[in-house]
């Protein structure tokens, strides 16, 4: 059973709703053994809720941690960041990783061309949905060439959470060329991925990535695998660990990976 839930939010992020305390809680309680938040830092997303919305109090976000983390006895705690990548913020985003020493950092794909497709009016842009997930894959591996500072890439396929037919009409050999782009450079970079649970309560028929890519990254060699619930509150702390554990299983995966001081360490599933 899977007992470690590396991507968690608190209310250091503008869009959650508990708070640390709290988290680690309900986390004890549900019989974890390691989480790691991972709080929102997207610089430069005007879009979703205004000027600086996501914008992290890391030094207030690192008080916190030390102040909780250091009581906690039987739940390892980390800190960790979920950095929004856009491709102009190479610069911003190497200042600010290399500043704080986090456990975990994830890189992720909230805004491409300036518009979160989980607010809306992405979609909107292309002719068809084909071509607006096939956009989102692109400016993905545009990041992927230019970012190193991350250690898994969040939430794959997260804009086809929010296509007209969310992950129905998706199927992987359809962005093979593109999708083994990404997940080839990945590998060559030392660079993960992980399992975000997030897509099941989304809607959408599996988590993110779907299964399909989940598997050809392992196929390929892929072994860096974290799993996260993706909580913004205390009650989706862990949710569908049971399913995502079927899922990496079914990949071919018998383990998956936390991370302690930005290394990588293997947890036999
Ligand atoms: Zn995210
Ligand atoms: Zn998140």
């Amino acid at each position: 059973m899977i007992r470690s839930d590396f991507h968690m939010h608190s209310t250091f992020s503008t869009d959650a709703r508990s708070e640390m305390s709290d988290m680690l809680k309900a986390a004890s309680d549900k019989g974890l053994k390691h989480i790691c938040f991972t709080e929102h830092m997207d610089w430069d997303n005007t879009y979703d809720e205004g000027p600086g919305a996501f914008i992290l109090d890391t030094e207030s976000y690192k008080i916190q941690y030390d102040l909780l983390s250091s009581s906690s006895k039987d739940l390892s705690v980390g800190f960790g960041v979920e950095l929004g990548l856009q491709p102009h913020l190479v610069d911003f985003c190497n200042e600010y990783t290399h500043k704080y020493a986090f456990d975990f950092i994830i890189g992720s794909s909230h805004i491409v061309d300036r518009i979160d497709p989980g607010v809306g009016g992405f979609y909107e842009k292309f002719p068809s949905e084909k071509a607006a997930h096939r956009r989102y894959f692109e400016a993905e591996l545009e990041c992927i060439e230019k970012f190193d500072c991350f250690d898994v890439y969040g939430h794959l396929d997260y804009a086809l959470r929010y296509g007209p037919t969310a992950d129905r009409s998706f199927t992987y050999e359809e962005y093979s060329d593109i999708l083994d782009k990404i997940l080839m450079r990945l590998i060559e970079k030392g660079k993960g991925i992980e399992i975000n649970s997030g897509g099941f309560r989304k809607g959408m028929l599996g988590p993110n990535p779907a299964f399909s890519i989940i598997k050809r990254y392992h196929e390929l060699g892929g072994e860096i695998i974290t799993v996260g619930s993706d909580a913004h509150h205390t009650s989706e702390i862990a949710a569908d660990f049971d399913r995502a554990e079927n899922v990496l299983s079914d990949a071919g995966f018998r383990y998956y990976t936390i991370f302690k001081e930005r290394k990588p360490v293997q947890i036999p599933l």
